[in-house]
């Protein structure tokens, strides 16, 4: 199974991109996560994101498109995938129909997780992240809805719709019945 995860940074994609991962059994690819690790170990890639990343604006599409396509260059990606934070942009959206269309593939779905800006500013003050302060945080929101919101749009029918507040389990439950059905 190939999807993308999308909804606004705090929706809790990565919670439940991980309970989906293993209910699935296919890997869940973080660019966030990626990008992360990678500052951690202080790679040149780390070194390069990280001002951005700081800042809340997004990493330079070419840099991030490349890190995406090794990482789905791995064997466990071969069954399938769950994207998380990639793609950001109708331009990385593109960028990701072309990479699959090269080994004749296509993603099955995109799931949309919905919530409310409230709901997801009180998430993202609470997990405590480096990039999670406010000023970040009103800047990660406005990248959202300029660069990534237009992504529901573009995917149209293979959008699937989850309801994002409430339990984590909740939430986890509803996106396997949206799947199934
Ligand atoms: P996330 O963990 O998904 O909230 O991502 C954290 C930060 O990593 C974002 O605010 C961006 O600076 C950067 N980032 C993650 N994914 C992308 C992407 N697809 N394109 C550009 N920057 C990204």
């Amino acid at each position: 199974m190939r999807l993308v995860l999308l909804g606004p940074p705090g929706a809790g994609k990565g919670t439940q991109a991980a309970l989906l991962s293993e209910k699935l059994g296919v890997p869940h690819i973080s660019t966030g996560d990626l990008f992360r690790a990678n500052i951690g170990e202080g790679t040149p890639l780390g070194l390069e994101a990280k001002s951005y990343i700081d800042a809340g604006k997004l990493v330079p599409t070419d840099v991030t498109a490349r890190m995406v396509e090794s990482r789905l260059a791995e064997p466990d990606a071969a069954a399938g995938f769950l994207l998380d934070g990639f793609p950001r942009t109708v331009e990385q959206a593109d960028i990701l129909t072309e990479l699959l269309a090269a080994s004749d593939l296509n993603l099955d779905g995109v799931l949309n997780f919905r919530v409310s800006e409230d709901v997801v500013v009180e998430r993202m003050l609470s997990r405590g992240r480096a990039d999670d302060n406010e000023e970040t945080i009103r800047t990660r929101l406005g990248v959202y809805r300029d660069e990534t919101a237009p992504l529901i749009e573009h995917y149209g029918d293979a959008i699937i719709e989850i309801k994002a507040e409430g339990e984590v389990a909740e939430i986890n439950d509803r996106a396997l019945a949206a799947l199934k059905s």
